[in-house]
């Protein structure tokens, strides 16, 4: 097993279930500078140097293997050449799935029965699915005030499942010392799974394009991405790293903000924050927030917020012109897409890639406006 290293002041420990530095920091692992470019990737485990597990079954092993789409009719709109790294095809929608098939399956290998997650939603339906996979028992946290329909989304796998009143992020830290281990979104086993999202897209484009955006909330996957990126470069797989952009919605938005002033630090939304289309990136809080300044900032990045207009209006776009379906929180990333263009950052000859995180068919659509209502007679005339 790899050492877990915290990236903020250096120290090390060895691997156990250990979360958190002394610093405060979340850790993670520390892979072998070797690493190989797979003959084919149909799931994330084609890239199992870089993962502390190897051993999957039942759901685990589909998690990752995601399209990357070419979506030109999208470069208009954007300002630049667009690619789409589709993580709805992921076996619960969302690449929420690669860090929970990495951890479940690390978690058996070390004896564990069960699994315990904090989540808003799609980490939840992730883990309970794959514990119920795996024949594991699954402990979900959620926030009291989670939508009605997305408790029944994680209802559905049947998990021991609470819904805690009081402050969110209070209980993501509290969880820690629960029974089982909880594996919540910026843990170190689940950051390892996630880094195979962009490990995929960097293989699947054949290189680094220009850059890369990906939606944040805890910062979770932002920190996998950037650790991919630094591995794989380290391993001499990767000949120049992306910029990285990482983009929140404006109503919620604490490392946009630190990032804005210059701060090293995160300060959390005192209030909670506002109300967003983008539920599931909303955290006043994020864990990993310091991570995410550190991965723009070493990476020639940015973080960047974006409206609900702007969002909703991405959100469309990817329908109308590229046929993709992805929830609020995923079309972000095509947003931040568009400011970055408008602002003269990236610029019309530029790849990049957005990473749609999460599928659209669970959230209600807009109402229909353009529905011709007619009689079978009515409908010759209209040819
Ligand atoms: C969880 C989630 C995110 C944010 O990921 P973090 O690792 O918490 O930063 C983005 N989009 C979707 C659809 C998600 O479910
Ligand atoms: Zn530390």
């Amino acid at each position: 097993m790899p050492d877990l290293v915290c990236d903020a002041c250096g120290n090390t420990y060895p691997a156990g279930d250990r979360q958190h530095c002394d610093c405060g920091e979340t850790l993670w692992y520390e892979l072998a500078t070797d690493f190989a470019w797979p003959a084919e990737s149909g799931s994330l485990w084609a890239y199992g140097d870089l993962l502390p597990a190897s051993d999957p079954v039942g759901i685990e092993r589909a998690a990752g293997g995601t399209p990357l789409v070419r979506a030109p009719r999208l470069d208009d709109y954007a300002g630049c050449r667009i690619r789409v790294k589709d993580e709805s095809a992921n076996p619960t929608g969302s690449f929420k799935d690669r860090g929970t098939a990495v951890a479940t399956a690390a978690l058996r290998e070390r004896g564990a029965d069960a699994i315990g997650t904090v989540s808003h939603g799609n980490m939840a339906m992730s883990t309970a699915a794959h514990a119920a996979s795996a024949g594991m028992d699954a402990v979900v946290l959620v926030p009291d005030d989670i939508p009605e329909e997305r408790l029944g989304h994680i209802a559905r796998y049947d998990p021991e499942l609470y819904a805690v009143s009081g402050d969110y992020g209070r209980l993501y830290e509290a969880s820690f010392s629960l029974a089982p281990t909880f594996v919540n979104s910026d843990s170190p086993l689940r950051v390892a799974g996630q880094k195979t999202t962009v490990a995929e897209l960097l293989h699947q484009f054949d290189g680094a394009p220009d850059a890369v955006v990906v939606p944040v909330s805890s910062g979770g996957h932002a920190s996998g991405t950037w650790k991919a990126v630094r591995e794989l470069h380290a391993a001499g797989a990767l000949d120049s790293v992306p910029e990285l952009h990482f983009v929140q919605a404006a109503a919620c938005d604490p490392i946009a903000r630190a990032y804005r002033n210059g701060d090293d630090t995160v300060t959390p939304v005192a209030d909670g924050g506002g109300e967003t289309v983008a539920y599931s990136i909303a955290n006043a809080n994020p864990p990993s927030g310091n991570r995410v300044l550190r991965a723009a900032r070493d990476t020639g990045g940015s973080v960047l917020s974006v409206d609900d207009d702007a969002i909703r209006d991405a959100q469309r776009a990817l329908a109308t012109h590229a046929g993709l379906a992805v929830e609020a929180a995923s079309a972000t990333s095509l947003a931040a897409v568009r400011e970055l263009t408008a602002e003269g950052r990236l610029d019309a000859s530029d790849d990049v890639a957005v990473v749609a995180t999460g599928t659209g068919f669970r959230e209600r659509p807009p109402t229909p406006d353009t529905v011709h209502r007619v009689t079978q007679g009515e409908l010759r005339e209209q040819f």
